[in-house]
């Protein structure tokens, strides 16, 4: 089987997030299905839509044989192990997990859409993106992540300090 190299979004502000990402990365260390290659730092970030606290956030380079449909499950049952219930859009949550990029696949679904529709829009996916996956080149607008992180306000992103 092949095995496809994927982006995920990690991104939190309920509840301890610093180490509910750090958890999630052993999660995906421990899965079968999923090789995990990198993952980036944490940034503290501003959020976007109705007011609430600010989000820690991050990416991961995972690779798996598993088809995407597949993968967004496993993504949306480690979100469900933090509590996580799907309410208000953009609204706070204890664990997001954003499937980015599955190789250079473009898919439409009414569960899934990749790449993630609005991952070139945002600076706070980006920056974590293009420290792990500079070169990656998002199928669709054809330009690399750095390319499109130099175009996407970075204001509110800034790296998050452990000590
Ligand atoms: P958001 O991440 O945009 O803030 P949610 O996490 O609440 O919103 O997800 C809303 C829906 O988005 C989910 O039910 C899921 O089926 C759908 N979805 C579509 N494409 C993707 C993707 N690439 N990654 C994760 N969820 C996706
Ligand atoms: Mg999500």
């Amino acid at each position: 089987m092949k095995n496809i190299q994927c982006a995920v979004a990690l991104g939190s502000n309920l509840g301890n997030s610093f180490n509910i990402l750090e958890e999630t990365i052993h999660i995906f260390r421990q899965l079968s299905e999923v090789y995990l290659k990198s993952y980036s730092h944490w940034y503290e970030t501003v959020p976007i839509g109705p007011p609430q606290p600010n989000y820690l956030n991050g990416c991961a380079i995972l690779e798996t044989y598993l088809a995407p449909d597949k993968l967004l499950e496993i993504l949306f049952k480690i979100e469900q192990q933090w509590g996580r219930v799907h309410r208000e859009r953009w609204g706070p949550r204890t664990l997001d997990l954003d499937l980015l990029l599955y190789g250079d696949l473009i898919l439409e679904t009414d569960i899934l859409t990749v790449p993630h529709p609005h991952m070139t829009r945002r600076g706070f996916v980006l920056v974590p993106l293009a420290e792990i996956s500079p070169h990656w080149v998002h199928p669709v607008s054809k330009k690399k992540i750095i390319q499109l992180l130099d175009k996407v306000d970075c204001s509110g992103v800034n790296l998050y300090q452990t000590n």
